[in-house]
C-alpha cells in the first residue's frame, strides 16, 4: 500500500488547476507544481465557451453536458477564490455567405440546437460597425472565462494552503517501485501529468499521438463602438473592456515552437477585414500551444502498466468548456466512484 494519500499534479494550466480543485473539493490531499514554461496554452487562451462552431455550424461534442458542468464549477470557484472570472456572454455570429444562412435555417428547428441558436438579425442590421451584409444570429449559452485571473486566483489559494510548488519537475527525479511513485525521495499516492503539449517529453506518455497546434492571439483596439459581446465570423473579437479586444486566433501545426510570424498577423488581419470596416490597431501579439490528441478527444486515465501514473491532457481548443467535466471525471475515477470513460481513456493509445 502507498505510504501516502497525497497526489502530485504536474502543471498548473487549466487541466491541472481544475483537477486540483476537484480533488480539494473531495477532501483529497495534493501538491500541484508549475514550472512557468514557455508556450503554455492557458497563459494566452481567450477562454471562450462557444457551443456552435465552424462553417457547418456544428454543435460541439456533448455541449449541453460540458457547458452545464462548466458553468456550475466556475461559479462555485468564483465564490471560493473571491474573484470574478466567468461571464455569460452574448455571441453574435455573422453569416459568411448564403450557404451558411441555409445551414442555419435547416438547423434552427432541430431539437438538439434549440438551446444554442438564437435570434436572427437581418442583413446590414449592424452595418455602421460590422460587415454583416449576409446578416447574423446569436449563439445562445456562450460564455467567457478569464483564464489568467482564474489561474492566478487558484495559484494564490494553493500557495496559502501549502499545496503549491513553483518548480519545473524533471522526469528523472520521479521513480516508481511497487507501483508507488516517488518524487525527490517523497512517496505519493499517484502522479497526474497535466503538462499540455510537453507530454511529448514525458517518458511514460510521450508516444501518445499529439497534434498540438500553435495559436496566435492579439490584443487590439478597433477604435469604434461595436455591438455588445463576442463577434465571430471565423475569426473573432472578444471584448476586454475600455475599447480593448482580443482578436484571434490562428492554428498552425508545423513549427509550433517558432516566434509569431508575419503570416499569422496577416491571417488575423484578413479575418478582421471580414468583420470590421477597418483593421484594428494592434497592441500585443502572443502565442501558445493547444494540446490536442490525434482523435481530438481529451486524454484521461492511467498508464496500463504503471497505474500510479495518470494523465489529463488533450483539451485542444476547448479547454474552458470541457476541462471542468474532465477534471471531475478523473477525480471520480481516482476516488473509485466510477470507471474511466472508454472514449477518453488514455489506454486507447497503448498497444
Ligand atoms: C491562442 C489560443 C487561444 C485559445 N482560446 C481558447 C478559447 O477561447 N476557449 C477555450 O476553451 N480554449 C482556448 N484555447 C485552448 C486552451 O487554452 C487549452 O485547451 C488549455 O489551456 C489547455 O490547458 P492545459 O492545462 O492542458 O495545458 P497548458 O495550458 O499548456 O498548461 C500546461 C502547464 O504545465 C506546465 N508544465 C509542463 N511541464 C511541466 C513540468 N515538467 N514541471 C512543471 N510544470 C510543467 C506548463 O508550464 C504549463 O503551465 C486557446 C489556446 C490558444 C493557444
Amino acid at each position: 500500500m502507498p505510504s501516502t494519500k497525497e497526489i502530485l499534479i504536474i502543471g498548473q494550466g487549466l487541466a491541472g488547476t481544475l483537477l486540483a480543485m476537484e480533488l480539494r473539493k473531495a477532501g483529497k490531499k495534493f501538491l500541484i507544481t508549475e514550472g512557468r514554461l514557455p508556450h503554455s496554452a492557458s497563459a494566452v487562451a481567450a477562454g471562450i465557451l462557444n457551443p456552435v462552431t465552424g462553417k457547418r455550424l456544428a454543435k460541439s461534442w456533448e455541449a449541453n453536458k460540458f457547458l452545464k458542468y462548466a458553468r456550475e464549477t466556475y461559479q462555485e470557484l468564483e465564490s471560493l477564490i473571491g474573484k470574478s472570472f466567468f461571464r455569460e456572454t452574448r455571441l453574435l455570429r455573422l453569416f459568411k455567405d448564403e450557404e451558411e444562412q441555409k445551414i442555419w435555417k435547416k438547423k434552427k428547428d432541430l431539437a438538439e440546437y434549440k438551446d444554442f441558436l438564437g435570434k436572427r438579425y437581418q442583413e446590414c442590421e449592424f452595418k455602421d460597425s460590422l460587415k454583416d451584409r449576409h446578416g447574423s444570429f446569436e449563439i445562445l449559452n456562450a460564455a467567457t472565462l478569464d483564464v489568467q485571473t482564474f489561474l492566478m486566483g487558484a495559484r494564490d489559494l494553493f500557495a496559502l494552503e501549502g499545496s503549491l510548488c513553483e518548480k519545473k519537475i524533471e522526469y528523472d527525479d520521479i521513480s516508481i517501485a511497487n507501483d508507488i511513485p516517488k518524487y525527490s525521495g517523497k512517496a505519493y499516492h499517484k502522479v497526474i501529468f497535466c503538462e499540455g503539449f510537453r507530454v511529448g517529453d514525458n517518458p511514460w506518455f510521450q508516444h501518445i499521438p499529439m497534434e498540438s497546434s500553435q495559436g496566435e492571439i492579439q490584443t487590439v483596439m478597433p477604435g469604434t463602438p461595436l455591438p455588445e459581446g463576442i463577434i465571430n465570423c471565423g475569426k473573432w473579437l472578444r471584448p476586454l473592456g475600455n475599447g480593448i479586444f482580443q482578436a484571434g486566433s490562428t492554428h498552425k501545426w508545423n513549427d509550433i515552437l517558432s516566434a509569431p510570424q508575419k503570416e499569422d498577423d496577416d491571417e488575423i488581419k484578413e479575418g478582421m477585414k471580414k468583420i470590421l470596416h477597418h483593421v484594428p490597431t494592434l497592441i500585443r501579439r502572443e502565442t501558445g500551444i493547444r494540446p490536442a490528441s490525434k482523435d481530438r478527444k481529451p486524454v484521461v486515465g492511467f498508464h496500463p502498466q504503471k497505474p500510479c501514473l495518470g494523465i489529463l491532457n488533450g483539451l485542444g481548443a476547448k479547454g474552458s468548456m470541457m476541462g471542468p467535466w474532465m477534471a471531475r471525471h478523473l477525480s471520480d475515477v481516482i476516488q473509485g466512484l466510477t470507471q474511466i470513460d472508454s472514449e477518453l481513456d488514455v489506454r486507447r493509445y497503448f498497444n
